[in-house]
């Protein structure tokens, strides 16, 4: 028999764990010939929501699903884990400075980087979902000296999706006619969807569009605030969607992208596109053979340029950030 993959989530309990959970076990994210054996992180006090969870999980009777291990212990869930999926976070509350958010995640994800550190399989793969995303996946990355920096990412294939949807709906097309979309730099307000090298059926995507004005103030402004539109609407953040992007985020990378095509993914800059070396950033990759590696020779004109420095300026002020935290 197969092995198998070890998948750690970590606020298992959440909505987005809840979202997310039945759709690793039925073999979404890894492949429908993967087992995988699920191990779920929580804090104490929601151990028994997580003992829920997975009662339900049992109750689906996942073929693939060959077993669950529930803890509040970061050293137990990491141990042999093959794919973290960190979505425990410490979410911003009223009145809360940035500095005191950073610090209360450091307390989270520094943790959990030398748990994964000290325990995970070699061929360890993170991705994190809990925000401030991209700086709570650079202070696990710090925590694991042992682990090669690429191997934690963070997610912006949500923005990527919510782009690739009001791209579709804009002109007239369907999410599938649509290739090489980028979100560059930060999952958060400043982050910039580019559609200058993205593809419509062939043609590219900001000359079909051919409207400035729309790109700066609907499309770019309706993904970035995509989150708080739904939380208005439904009364609850979206889970769901952050759930699938998570799936299509792992898949990718560990099943490839399709030809003439790539994606977006929060990783440890090598300096390319200027963006400074070390700093997770959202950038175009392509996948193969479960490694990603950036696009490279795009052009960047000034309407980008100009937002994927603001949105990289944020970054690097966050890692200056945790950095005098001592968080990294
Ligand atoms: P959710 O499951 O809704 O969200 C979890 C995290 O994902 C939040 O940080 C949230 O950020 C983030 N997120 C990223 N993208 C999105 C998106 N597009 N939409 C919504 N959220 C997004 O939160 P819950 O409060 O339901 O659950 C969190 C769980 O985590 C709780 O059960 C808690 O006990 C647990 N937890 C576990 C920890 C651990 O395992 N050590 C540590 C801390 C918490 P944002 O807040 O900005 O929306």
């Amino acid at each position: 028999p197969v092995s198998p993959v070890n998948v750690t989530v970590t606020g298992a309990a959440g909505q987005i764990g809840y979202a997310l959970l039945f759709r690793i076990a039925s073999g979404q994210l890894l492949g429908a010939d993967v087992p995988v054996r699920l191990r779920l992180l929580e804090i104490t006090p929601a151990l028994k929501a997580a003992e829920g969870t997975a009662m339900e999980l049992d109750d689906c009777a996942f073929p693939l699903l060959q077993g669950i291990d529930i803890t509040d212990d970061a050293n137990v869930a990491f141990d042999g884990t093959n794919v973290g999926l960190l979505v425990g976070a410490r979410p911003r509350t009223k009145g809360m400075e940035r500095g005191d958010l950073l610090e209360a995640n450091g307390g989270i994800f520094k943790p959990q980087g030398k748990a994964i550190n000290d325990h995970a399989a070699d061929d360890v793969k993170v991705l994190v979902v809990g925000n401030p995303a991209n700086t709570n996946a650079l202070i696990a990355q710090a925590a694991a000296p042992d682990v090669p920096a690429e191997r934690f990412t963070a997610m912006t294939r949500l923005d990527h999706n919510r782009a690739l949807t009001q791209l579709a709906k804009k002109t007239g097309s369907t999410v599938a006619d649509i290739k090489k979309l980028t979100i560059w730099g930060n999952h958060s307000a400043t982050q910039y969807p580019d559609i200058f090298h993205a593809e419509i059926s062939g043609k590219n995507a900001a000359q079909v569009v051919n409207d400035e004005k729309w790109l700066a103030d609907e499309f770019i402004p309706t993904v970035a605030k995509r989150g708080a539109a739904i939380i208005d609407a439904r009364g609850a953040s979206s889970a769901a969607s952050a759930a699938n992007a998570a799936i299509d985020h792992v898949h990718t990378w560990v099943n490839g992208t399709a030809e003439g095509d790539w994606a977006s993914m929060g990783i440890p800059s090598d300096g390319s596109y200027g963006v400074p070396e070390g700093i997770i950033s959202s950038f175009p990759v392509t996948t193969k053979d479960g490694a990603y590696e950036i696009v490279q020779g795009l052009e960047i004109n000034e309407f980008s340029r100009t937002r994927i420095d603001a949105s990289v300026k944020e970054l690097s002020d966050e890692r200056d950030a945790v950095r005098g935290l001592g968080l990294i």
